[in-house]
């Protein structure tokens, strides 16, 4: 842990390094407002020398045979597992989660590395029948060099576990954390040069707007994989092309509905209804239900008792193991938060938990503010319609499956969505309408490595966590073979 303040260099072609320009960036504890670190903010000459080497090494790395890629891969695992606790105590520093969130967080990044481990002899082509003497089939090869843009809401496990599926496929990585949340993306790197030739994982920290856009507009980066908000998402689709084609995925944001019918195991329900808007990382994941959609004959005391879990929640320090919710990232993200609450109520929803900042004793010192549940809120409502990314769960009623549906599939957005029911053939007819990358079914919020996630809509272009985002970080190469002796007709 720093003890004063430490710069957290970046990692570029083995090397660790300050930005050419001597420019840094503060990393700031949200619970306290300490100054904890600096970061370098990396130049688009930093960008340019970071690709160079990533290109430098792509040359070798995607000749090696998948075993190595493999061993790679797993021996990254046992190094973030070995370091977890400190992986896991620099995030809740630096994020504000609680720290049994966090050493969630690696554990699951672990298992994801294992998982795209297992996948590297898996990445096959295949062979296409075409006639009796010639040979037919696709080799998948690597892109080269990789920029994956993470944000600032899992900073460790984004920073981990997606260097798998494109290090998986024998292409270098450039990862780029949120200039939020950068300091366990730089021990990534650190930890992974222990294992990996210079250049093969190199951490370019700095903004978005200056080394984001300078990784986005590289001509020799041909693979983008963003993940963050939508507006960003769009920016960074347009900009690549005004420089190439480059091949961009991207996850984006979500308003994901909870849909819960009168036949549903009620208490479970609840209980998914507060899980699933995720407090425990103050709402601040993607795939969070922040929509809870109820039938009217169940919705008032369901409000009732979604409300009373919600004030349970114990705030508190995010050091602390007891501690369930935690700080806001930053302060625009506290702003937005808090505008956000005046807009529901503006709006005219009914306030039935939180809804204010934490300002006594060492609250105070911290973005803190409590868990909060809006009811009666109108589907069409800003509060219903705009990712807040944030503590607020908004709560409206319907009267009848369509009716519900067309709450659900209201929003721009379509990452995650969940149906609480006992009626299998509702379940299923939720899964078909429903417009989701993601659905659960009497669950919420579980992530597991081998299914695809991603979003529809304005949610996102492409899968992750599975073989198809390990594929999307290959090439295919037809190959056409005449083994006819005379040669070609
Ligand atoms: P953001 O879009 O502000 O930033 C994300 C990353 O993009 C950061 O590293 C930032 O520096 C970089 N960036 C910003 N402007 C850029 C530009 N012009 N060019 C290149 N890079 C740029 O997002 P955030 O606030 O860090 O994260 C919150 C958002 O991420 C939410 O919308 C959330 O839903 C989304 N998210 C989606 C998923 C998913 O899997 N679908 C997962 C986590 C978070």
């Amino acid at each position: 842990m720093p003890t004063q303040v430490e710069l957290f260099p970046m990692v570029i072609g083995g090397r660790e390094r300050s930005a050419s320009d001597g420019e840094t960036l503060d990393a700031i504890n949200p619970a306290t407002g300490e100054l904890l670190a600096r970061v370098p903010s990396a130049t688009a000459d930093d960008v340019n020398d970071a690709v160079t080497a990533a290109l430098t090494a792509a040359s070798e790395w995607k000749r090696q045979d998948p075993q190595v890629w493999r061993d790679a891969l797993l021996a990254i695992a046992d190094l973030i597992h070995e370091n977890g606790d400190e992986l896991a105590l620099l995030d809740v520093q630096d994020n504000g989660s609680p720290i049994r969130e966090m050493r969630n967080d690696v554990r699951f990044a672990v298992e994801c590395l294992r998982y795209y481990a297992s996948l590297t002899m898996q990445v096959a082509g295949r062979t296409v029948p075409t006639s009796s003497s010639r040979l037919n089939y696709t080799l998948r090869q690597p892109f080269g060099v990789v920029a994956r843009i993470i944000p600032f809401n899992h900073p460790l496990l984004f920073a981990a576990s997606r260097i798998g599926a494109p290090l998986a496929a024998g292409n270098t990585v450039i990862i780029k954390p949120s200039e939020h949340t950068s300091l366990s993306a730089v021990r990534v790197a650190q930890l992974a040069q222990k294992v990996l030739p210079p250049g093969v994982v190199s951490c370019v920290t700095g903004l978005g707007a200056t080394a984001g856009d300078a990784l986005v507009t590289h001509p020799d980066i041909r693979r983008i994989s963003f993940t963050g908000s939508a507006e960003t998402g769009r920016r960074i689709v347009a900009r690549a092309a005004q420089v190439n084609l480059k091949t961009v995925t991207l996850e984006l944001g979500g308003k994901n509905p909870l849909v819960v019918f009168p036949d549903s195991d009620i208490d479970a329900a609840i209980a998914a209804a507060v899980r699933g808007m995720n407090f425990t990382w103050q709402g601040q994941s993607c795939g969070s239900t922040s929509r809870l959609i109820v039938h009217r004959d169940i919705y008032t005391d369901f409000v009732d008792a979604v409300a009373s879990k919600v004030d349970a929640i114990r705030s508190g320090s995010p050091s602390d193991d007891d501690t369930e919710t935690g700080a806001i990232v930053n302060q625009s993200q506290m702003d937005k938060v808090t505008e956000f609450i005046g807009i529901a109520h503006n709006e005219g929803a009914r306030l039935i938990a939180g809804g204010s900042r934490l300002t006594d004793g060492d609250f105070n010192r911290g973005l803190f503010v409590r868990p909060t549940v809006f009811a009666d809120v109108d589907p069409n409502s800003r509060l219903a319609q705009e990712e807040i990314f944030g503590p607020v769960l908004a709560v409206m009623p319907f009267n009848d499956y369509d009716h519900a549906m067309g709450i659900a599939n209201s929003v721009q957005y379509g990452l995650t969505a969940s149906v609480f029911t006992s009626d299998l053939g509702l379940a299923h007819r939720f899964a078909r309408d429903i417009e989701a990358g993601y659905v659960w079914v009497n669950d919420v919020s579980r992530h597991v490595p081998a299914t695809p996630f991603g979003g529809w809509k304005d949610s996102g272009l492409g899968r992750e966590e599975d073989m198809s985002e390990v594929e999307s970080f290959t090439q295919i190469k037809n190959v056409h073979v005449n083994f006819e002796t005379e040669g070609p007709r």
